[in-house]
């Protein structure tokens, strides 16, 4: 995952650095907050957006979640979409999944040429007997189902890209670590502030959103070209039930993003929600689950950025980082806001 993939927002910079986390998600007390969408990174703004015009009409979580993160996919970005970074043989390779209030889920891997991975999930989950569908398999179903296959081209932005990474072609995954504890740091300015590209879209990472609907119901999706410049074939976390995503309509929804290999070797989001079963708040859930893959990690936790976002039944919502720099989007009947993370390091 190249460092080229993230940017890291100054909240200061957007004029709410006072709007604190804590103060936000206290409030609910005994009552309940919904509908409510939260989604990772700043293009949860627009994504949370979309979402929020089927929940304030009284719509399910399960169609927020889809149409909301249709609205990233549909961005030029460097992590979603057809517009994505491609793997190191120049292929985007996209993997999505989706979960409703049931234990109903879906998702796809590996799939190339389509242009909304998660609208096939979502058929998966509600067409087959399946769960996940991978690469030709799952292109040959999108095509059953009506969905148009694209023209095999990269955008301007990721050819760039593309074209930079080909001169050295290392592979060596790093990942959005704004190290502020390591004195070795050496951060690129663009990453000092908000950072666009050069079409004036905002880079940003895999969208992952969870949504609690007026009716008390919970879903989650999540949606992404995985590490840029990857090995052909590499899967991450955010196609994996359990791991990058996962619903229990009891307790919480729980959605990932960040290193998807050290994701999946904890189950990260099914563990965050099992935290909340136990009581623990969204943020303490995630702080949990994060502490863990540190642990694990030992010195290597330097180099990698992992981060869970969740919502409770309560519509209290939370968040944990590994490192510093990473933040989501909330959207209430209050507004649409993006919030900073805690982190660890
Ligand atoms: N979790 C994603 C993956 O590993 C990447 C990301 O969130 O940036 O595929």
């Amino acid at each position: 995952m190249s460092i080229n993939r993230r940017h890291f927002i100054n909240l200061s910079s957007l004029g709410i650095a006072g709007f604190t986390l804590q103060g936000f998600a206290n409030k609910t007390n005994n009552i309940i907050i919904k509908p409510i969408v939260i989604a990772t990174w700043d293009a949860g703004l627009n994504a949370n957006k979309g979402a929020w015009e089927v929940l304030s009409k009284g719509g399910s979580a399960l169609d927020a979640v889809e149409k909301g993160v249709m609205v990233t996919e549909d961005e030029i970005s460097c992590c979603v979409g057809l517009g994505a970074n491609p793997d190191r043989d120049g292929h985007v390779t996209l993997d999505a999944s989706i979960m409703d209030h049931e234990f109903n889920c879906g998702s796809v891997a590996f799939l190339e040429r389509i242009k909304h991975p998660i609208s096939v999930a979502r058929k998966v989950m509600e067409k087959t007997p399946h769960v996940m569908l991978v690469g030709e398999g799952a292109q040959q179903f999108a095509l059953s189902e009506g969905f148009k296959l694209e023209p095999n081209v990269l955008s301007e932005d990721a050819k760039k890209a593309y074209e930079k990474w080909l001169k050295k072609s290392t592979y060596k995954p790093v990942i959005n670590v704004e190290r502020s504890t390591n004195p070795n740091a050496q951060l690129d300015e663009k990453y000092k502030a908000p950072y666009k590209l050069d079409n004036g879209n905002w880079n940003h990472d895999t969208i992952g959103m969870v949504a609690l609907d007026a009716n008390g119901n919970l879903s989650g999706s999540c949606t992404t070209s995985g590490a840029g410049f990857k090995l052909r074939g590499r899967v991450g976390d955010s196609p994996v039930i359990g791991a990058g995503l996962y619903v229990d309509n009891e307790v919480g929804a729980v959605v990932a993003t960040g290193q998807g290999e050290d994701v999946i070797r904890v189950a990260g989001a099914s563990a965050v929600v099992e935290y909340m079963r136990q009581g623990k708040s969204p943020q303490e859930a995630c702080k949990l689950v994060v502490e863990k893959i540190r642990k694990i990690k030992k010195e290597k936790a330097a180099d990698i950025q992992v981060c869970f976002i969740a919502l409770n039944k309560k519509g209290e919502h939370g968040s944990f980082a590994l490192h510093t720099g990473f933040n989501y989007a909330v959207h209430t009947s209050d507004g649409n806001k993006l919030l900073e993370s805690p982190f660890s390091i």
